[in-house]
């Protein structure tokens, strides 16, 4: 048994360690702590455990399996590479574990409405499924910019039947439709509810998150005891927001045996300032209701982050992995655009599986790590979705 009981975080208040919280007015509050405490309820009865069950089980398609990679093994020559094949998931990533929950928790609730931003239309599309499957009306803030740009995911939005709001003030990116979100939710918090896409914002959103997706670890250490008779050498995830990393690493925080690495995106370089690696260069502080690190300009400001994955720019992260990173029981590494590139490529032709650009980050650190153990190791990468989103992207970068 580990030193910690990481069973038993966050406290009452939302804190991991002194991370995390809930730094909002206190009209607020009293709306968060509201459903925290539904959710305690809610999540004990024995209906919604069975409905949520089924439906990770007859809609997403869960258990997910693990799949051993061995002729990336054998290309590397070194560890044994296994992924956890979230990819596989009805809409193609871990995100629908967690969709799914807030929109079944939003109708136990009574709520009549779910709320919510998206930037490149990854958390919108999981989203406006769950809630079309639940039968929930869905309201989704959309920068203008943002809609130009991911037109395949708009499409599947408006197809799925949510109302998507464009955002056209300030930049027309994020910022400005979680700004424009928000308004909308405050008008009548009673009866809406706001759907966090990650394991962010004030308490409880960093906890339920994490425990809808809970279920990618939950599997994983059971597949690959019955795989390998034994735990994995190494567990790793990308980490944006780290909803999919908190996900896969909370079943194995409690094996000390196991060594658990976050990764963040380098970017074009950690000696730039274009990169989202804010665990491993930014500093404690707070945004989004929340204390966690924060990437900050020299005038305290969110930094403008980047990534070649828009899942993973953002300037903040979980306050739980804040507080793991400090406990140093999870290391936070990080891997570059170019990295990233060439595990995407890597995967996809030597395994015949095409990765998202933000899961290529966790494949392209588990490739450098696998070259440099012996063949008895074994590490387990978290493949948190598939990258047909990023074909035409990478194929218009390389020229193909
Ligand atoms: C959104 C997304 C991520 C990043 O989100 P986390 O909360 O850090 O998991 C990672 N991978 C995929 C495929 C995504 O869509």
């Amino acid at each position: 048994m580990s030193k910690f009981d990481f069973g038993q975080m966050p406290d009452r208040e939302g804190f991991f360690g002194e991370f995390g919280g809930q730094i909002i007015p206190p009209e607020l509050k009293k709306i968060m702590d509201e459903i925290d405490q539904a959710y305690e309820e809610i999540r004990q009865k024995p209906e919604f455990q069975e409905e949520l069950a089924s439906l990770l089980t007859d809609f997403v398609g869960r258990p997910s399996p693990i799949y051993y990679a061995r002729r990336l093994t054998e290309k590397l020559g070194g560890a044994r590479i296994f992924l956890k094949r979230e990819d596989l998931n009805h809409t193609g990533a871990h995100k629908i574990n967690h969709c799914l929950g807030e929109a079944l928790l939003a109708k136990y609730m009574g709520k009549t409405k779910v709320i919510a931003e998206t930037g490149a239309g990854q958390h919108g599309v999981a989203l406006a499924t769950a809630c079309a499957l639940v039968g929930i009306p869905c309201e989704i803030h959309m920068g203008q910019v943002d809609i130009e740009k991911e037109h395949p995911n708009v499409t599947k939005m408006k197809i799925l039947g949510c109302k998507l709001v464009p955002v056209t003030r300030g930049t027309a990116t994020l910022k400005d439709a979680v700004d424009s979100a928000f308004e909308e939710y405050l008008k009548d918090p009673v009866s809406y509810i706001y759907a966090i896409g990650s394991v962010v914002g004030p308490h409880p959103f960093p906890k339920m998150v994490r425990d809808f997706q809970c279920v990618i670890g939950q599997e994983a250490r059971q597949q690959f005891q019955e795989k390998e008779g034994k735990l994995p050498n190494y567990i790793t995830a990308c980490v944006g927001g780290g909803s999919n990393a908190m996900g896969l690493f909370t079943a194995f925080l409690n094996d000390d045996d196991v060594n658990i690495v976050g990764v963040e995106p380098a970017g074009k370089g950690l000696a730039t300032t274009e990169h989202s690696a804010t665990l491993t260069l930014g500093k404690p502080s707070e945004i989004h209701g929340m204390k966690c690190y924060v990437l900050e300009d020299e005038n305290g400001e969110p930094m403008p982050v980047h990534s070649i994955a828009s899942g993973l720019d953002y300037p903040g992260v979980g306050p739980q992995h804040s507080y793991l990173k400090e406990l140093g029981r999870v290391n936070y590494e990080t891997a570059s655009d170019e990295e990233c590139l060439d595990a995407f490529m890597t995967l996809s032709q030597v395994e015949g599986i095409i990765p998202a650009l933000e899961s290529s980050h966790a494949v392209a650190w588990a490739m450098r790590k696998a070259a440099e153990l012996p063949s008895d190791q074994t590490i387990l990468v978290n493949l948190s979705g598939r990258g047909d989103k990023d074909a035409d992207y990478v194929a218009n970068k390389l020229g193909l």
